[in-house]
């Protein structure tokens, strides 16, 4: 573990604090493995990037964490397996590719998608947002 990790200047610590998130030390690592570049991730595999590279975090920690960064806006929690949970650090707009065998998300440009026609919505509600989901397979 790189103790500079979460040093005053770190990018990582800027966006928690940005977010009135107190950068504690596993806040900060989860922020630099996420934030690094845009990507696709459930919480096992963000313990085991953070175990390999020499972090002692704790499942639970990390959980809390990734829930934390959603509900704040800094992930985008993506529910499309039953199975688990992915965590997007793309937060801009933007619909995905799902890989039902190997689980690996993938990022579509919102350019590649058109909407003929979309439903009225009810009275009194806004759009926050559309969802879509190519579930896709390697042909046999
Ligand atoms: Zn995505």
């Amino acid at each position: 573990m790189n103790p500079k990790a979460a040093k005053a200047s770190d990018p990582a610590r800027e966006t928690l604090l940005g977010h009135g998130i107190t950068p504690t030390a596993q806040r900060v690592r989860v922020a630099q493995l996420l934030f690094a570049c845009d990507r696709h991730l459930t919480a096992d595999q963000v313990i085991a990037a953070l175990r390999a590279s020499g972090s002692r975090v704790s499942k639970a920690t990390v959980y809390n964490t990734l829930n934390l960064f959603a509900r704040k806006g800094l992930l985008r929690a993506l529910n499309f397996d039953p199975e688990r949970c992915s965590f997007d650090s793309n937060t801009r707009p933007h619909y995905h590719l799902h890989d039902v065998e190997t689980g690996e998300l993938m990022d579509v440009p919102p350019d590649d998608v058109v909407f003929s026609r979309t439903p009225a919505l009810p009275p009194g509600m806004e759009n926050l947002g559309v969802d879509v989901v190519f579930r896709v397979r390697r042909q046999a």
